[in-house]
């Protein structure tokens, strides 16, 4: 069922979001060579607790982290650990949410550990660039594969993957709600995007296959043949005005 948010309720959303977004934006600045995934995770917990918030990914189906943290071959669901030291060169994924006010906020983004290679600065700016023209993509009135399409001919025409097996999703009081926002699709195919739908946009790209395989932890996800992925997230509003997004600092 997909909810329609008052005005009211966007205001509420708008809270849960900007402290979604400063925490994204604190654990970003954390991320350096010789950090552990652990220690990212727990800048990120400390930041939301203090904001009078709860970090809503955890205990969610069981997450044992606030965020997601994902390094270089791993899509998305990595598990924050103390084992796990970033090192110069690396990309690193950190997906993390807040909730307060009964309502969620969800953001992602890919950071650089130190100097990254050429090949993977393109994948991050075109990860981040087909987040905002998704969001482009993401008017009244329009369909939700508009979304999806505008994602993929973004990264594919750049010789990119697209992930298939996951994808954004409405966000309201529960973290996840209808509708299902995949990254791939066909323009004017899908549910109708109506002002008032809150949604997480939230391309998975892949520099190789866009092909995926589970870990036996049960969560992380890698790229099936071992390339680099990103991630880049921002929850949004639609509204008679245009897309609106909600996640920023
Ligand atoms: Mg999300």
């Amino acid at each position: 069922m997909i909810v329609l948010k008052t005005s009211r309720e966007l205001e509420l959303m708008r809270e849960a979001c900007k402290i979604s977004a400063q925490a994204l934006e604190v654990a970003g600045q954390a991320v350096k060579p010789g950090i552990s995934t652990w220690e990212i995770d727990k800048i990120a917990y400390d930041f939301i607790k203090k904001q009078g918030a709860e970090p809503n990914f955890l205990g969610l189906y069981g997450f044992p982290g606030t965020a997601c943290i994902s390094i270089n071959d791993e899509v998305i669901h990595g598990i924050p650990s103390k084992n796990r030291i970033l090192k110069e060169g690396d990309i690193v994924s950190i997906d993390l949410g807040a909730k307060i006010h009964g309502f969620n906020g969800d953001n992602a983004a890919t950071f650089a550990v130190g100097t990254i290679s050429a090949e993977a600065q393109r994948l991050l700016d075109t990860t981040r660039e087909s987040l905002y023209e998704g969001i482009k993509a993401a008017v009244a009135g329009g369909r939700v594969g508009d979304i999806g399409h505008a994602v993929q001919e973004y990264c594919e025409s750049r010789g990119f993957g697209v992930v298939r097996e996951y994808e954004g999703h409405g966000v309201g009081a529960k973290l996840h709600e209808d509708p299902g926002v995949p990254n791939f699709g066909t323009a004017g195919r899908g549910i109708r995007l109506l002002p008032g739908m809150t949604i997480a946009i939230e391309p998975m790209i892949t520099e190789g296959t866009y092909k995926i395989k589970q870990l036996p932890d049960g969560w992380t996800v890698k790229t099936a043949d071992g390339k680099l992925a990103a991630h880049f997230e921002h929850t949004i509003a639609i509204t008679d005005n245009g897309p609106v997004i909600l996640t920023q600092v």
